[in-house]
């Protein structure tokens, strides 16, 4: 069917002057028919032809644009129509509307195709999407997106809030860090020189409590500093290059070969993958992840500690497992919080930041972690994360 301009805005237009081979009652079907299908679009929807004069139009579209009802159904142009709804519709005032206008204008007649959303006087967003024809005209559909928009902002509010209180939580970390390590200085330094002083006039308990203090400074360096780590993960830019996981292991085995020679493990590791991501930061992820498989190791068998790896669209998940003392499966999660220990400091060093410390890297690498075990049998980590 040949479709010709103007014609009226609610229908396809008649048939062209002489050309009777088309029954009238068969072009008023079809005519119907079209509107029928357009008018079922959830969308507004309008067809202008070349001379960008309005060829159909959907009922919903109509409800979009109040204005007059004359204007609508006479296959108005489109200047006419952007006119008549600059300020009705789309709050254009009117010192405004020319620039507006010749803009919108200069916009149809570009060969290009546009999409831009725009929040009209009803109160609501719509998803403006201007496709050419290939006669030169354009089809218009208006989307409503006025919830994805509220999903958007709340979504982008709570961003901004967390990153404002992970900012807070970082200065606040740091502040109390290096307010701590001054008194803590001066604990080391007095008990220091009372070891070195006044040893000989303490008697056996004495001895010990000062023994005692030196341990609880030590342990607090320690947790002081740990924090302070902690807290720079968030404080660090996170680069986002290629990172061949290769090289990092071979790095991070290479910085703890002495305690897994001393432990006499056997860690094997398969080839691995290619990631985005930090590499000091990936780094840190597998240093924790290997000393804590050689801490926790079960004194009653050499441990054993592989690496493997499988690839799925687009994800790479890691998977350590070591046949260490394990833990109850109940405890998977709690144990990436921070300050989180099973098991207990006499027999097993740490702070317990180590695991959050992980969480926090592989979050903001984008991927996941997450652990099993099994007591007396061992624990596997599994750390999924985006490939190149
Ligand atoms: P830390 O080792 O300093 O205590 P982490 O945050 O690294 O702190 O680990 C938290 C707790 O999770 C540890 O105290 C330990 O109880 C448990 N854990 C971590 N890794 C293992 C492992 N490979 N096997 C058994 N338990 C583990």
């Amino acid at each position: 069917m040949e479709v010709s301009s103007p014609g009226p805005a609610h229908a396809v237009p008649d048939q062209a002057e002489g050309d009777r081979s088309v029954p009238d009652t068969e072009i008023n079907r079809l005519r119907s028919l079209l509107q029928d299908g357009v008018d079922a679009l959830p969308s507004g929807f309008a067809l202008f032809d070349a001379d960008d004069r309005c060829v159909i139009m959907n009922a919903r579209f109509r409800s979009m644009l109040p204005g007059g009802a004359a204007l609508l159904e006479a296959g108005a142009c489109f200047a006419q129509m952007a006119r008549h709804n600059a300020l009705s519709v789309f709050g254009i005032p009117e010192a405004e509307l020319d620039d507006w206008l010749a803009r919108r204008i200069a916009y149809r007649e570009s060969p290009e195709n546009d999409t831009f959303d725009q929040k009209l006087t009803d109160g609501c967003w719509y998803r403006i999407q201007e496709q050419r024809t290939r006669e030169g005209g354009t089809v218009t559909n208006w989307t409503d997106i006025t919830d994805l928009k509220a999903e958007q902002a709340r979504a982008t509010d709570y961003a901004e809030a967390l990153s404002r209180s992970n900012a807070a939580l970082k200065d606040f970390a740091q502040a109390a860090s290096h307010d701590l390590k001054e008194p803590l200085r001066k604990i080391e330094t007095f008990a220091g020189r009372i070891e070195k002083g006044y040893a000989q006039v303490l008697d056996e308990k004495g001895l010990t409590y000062l023994s005692r203090m030196t341990d609880a400074a030590t342990r607090m360096r320690r947790l002081i500093t740990d924090l302070l780590d902690y807290s720079s993960i968030e404080a660090e830019a996170v680069a986002h290059g290629p990172v061949d996981l290769n090289d990092v292991w071979a790095d991070v085995a290479g910085t703890l070969d002495m305690a897994m020679r001393e432990a006499q493990a056997r860690v094997t590791a398969c080839p691995l993958p290619v990631v985005r991501g930090d590499a000091g930061q990936l780094a840190r992820l597998f240093q924790n992840l290997l000393s804590n498989a050689l801490k926790y190791s079960d004194p009653a068998r050499r441990p054993e500690v592989t690496l493997s790896v499988t690839v799925e669209s687009g994800l790479a998940t890691l998977c350590l497992a070591d046949n260490g003392i394990g833990f109850e499966p109940e405890q998977a999660e709690t144990i990436f919080g921070i300050f989180t220990r099973l098991h207990g400091r006499r027999k097993y060093e740490g702070t317990g930041v180590g695991l959050a410390s992980c969480r926090r890297i592989v979050e903001r690498h984008g991927g996941t972690i997450r652990a099993e075990g099994e007591p007396g049998a061992g624990s596997r980590f599994f750390v999924t994360l985006p490939t190149v």
